[in-house]
């Protein structure tokens, strides 16, 4: 059983009289550093100077500095980076300006676990992740509740790791839905599995080839996409407040029998396989080299794969149809 961390569970004690410095003030180094902040801790911005995070930062009141300078001053340092950008503002910004015994914490593992970064062993690197965009941990702090977290200790060289990271996950509001301790490793390729089997690529391409096979059969494309798109997250609804029983339970007898029989013919068990081989290239590193590979390039391959889905006509007749559904014609 996963050791599930509470609010009461959790102190500040350990952050407070320290200087906290939030590294990117984007998604989640904005929803972080404002909560942390009204958590009562100190907290210093760290962005690019007259940029467009350094001026959001200002306005949030935030005391707002360039990268090295914040670094210069913090007792725990908060890489909320993009992911890709961390290696380089790490070797020219943040590690040579690092202070001993100072904590590093990142909110998702990559860089570490896959290498790209390479803390001095002097330090504490530790991880709260937050499981829901950094739009959410903010609006859920402000109404008294937290978006979950799971967090890790990666090195400890103070012996208190622990003690900190709970205290970040507590200021941050996410002790108050729980936190879950888990390790860089388990957090990283559990988090890049799941987007690319699942939740990004998964339901992407079952919707995509639904719409298509409905498509092909020559219905009519709005009627499929009623059907497989917009449909979809009614049920997905259902499941997330009540499970997959709960869902059942709720749709007709008939979508009842069909789906529980016919579910399983359409998403086999070559599924499960093509699952288990991208799942092996997350845990090999095989992934993680050609993104970086990918992205260092320009990303190209990006770039061309965006542009054809735009131009899918799944997207065209959604265009379309979401001008009504949500009045913007
Ligand atoms: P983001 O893209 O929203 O924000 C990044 C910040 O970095 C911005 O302030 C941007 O101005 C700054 N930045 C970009 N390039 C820079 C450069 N070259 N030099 C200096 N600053 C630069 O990033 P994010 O989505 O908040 O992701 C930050 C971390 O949080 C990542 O590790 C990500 O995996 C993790 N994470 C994100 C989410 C999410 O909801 N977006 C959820 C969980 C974990
Ligand atoms: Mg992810």
């Amino acid at each position: 059983m996963a050791e599930i961390i509470g609010d009461r569970e959790a102190s500040l004690e350990p952050l407070k009289g320290k200087t906290i410095a939030v590294i990117g003030y984007g998604s989640q180094g904005r929803a972080q550093a404002l909560n942390l902040r009204d958590s009562g801790l100190n907290v210093v911005v760290g962005v690019r100077p007259g940029g467009p995070s350094w001026k959001r930062a200002v306005e949030d009141g935030m005391k707002t500095l360039s990268i090295p300078e914040a670094v210069k001053i913090a007792d725990v340092v908060m890489v909320l980076l993009p992911d890709m950008v961390q290696p380089k503002v790490w070797r020219e910004q943040i590690e040579p300006n690092l202070r001993d015994g100072v904590t590093l914490d990142f909110a998702h593992g990559f860089t570490i676990h896959y290498g790209l970064i390479k803390p001095p062993s002097s330090v504490d690197v530790v991880m709260v992740a937050p499981k829901g965009p950094g739009q959410l941990v903010r609006e859920e702090y402000l109404a008294g509740r937290g978006v979950p977290a799971l967090v890790a200790v990666y090195q400890d060289a103070s012996g208190s790791a622990w003690d900190t990271v709970l205290a970040l996950a507590k200021g941050i509001g996410a002790t108050r839905a729980g936190v879950i301790k888990t390790t860089f490793r388990e957090e990283t390729e559990t988090d890049l599995i799941g987007e690319q089997t699942v939740l990004v690529g998964g339901l992407m391409e079952l919707i995509r080839k639904g719409f298509e096979t409905l498509v092909e059969l020559g219905y009519q494309p709005e009627v499929a996409y009623f059907e497989v798109l917009n449909e979809a997250k009614l049920i997905m609804d259902l499941i997330w407040r009540y499970g997959i029983t709960g869902m059942l339970e709720r749709v007709s007898v008939t979508a009842r029998y069909g789906g529980l029989t016919v579910g399983p013919q359409v998403i086999d068990e070559r599924v499960k396989e093509n699952m288990r081989r991208a799942a092996e290239r997350v845990r090999s590193g095989e992934f993680a080299r050609e993104w970086v590979k990918e992205y260092e390039g320009g990303m190209q391959r990006l770039s061309k794969l965006m542009d054809e889905m735009r131009r899918h006509s799944i997207e065209e007749v959604g265009a379309r149809l979401r001008k009504i559904i949500f009045h913007e014609a």
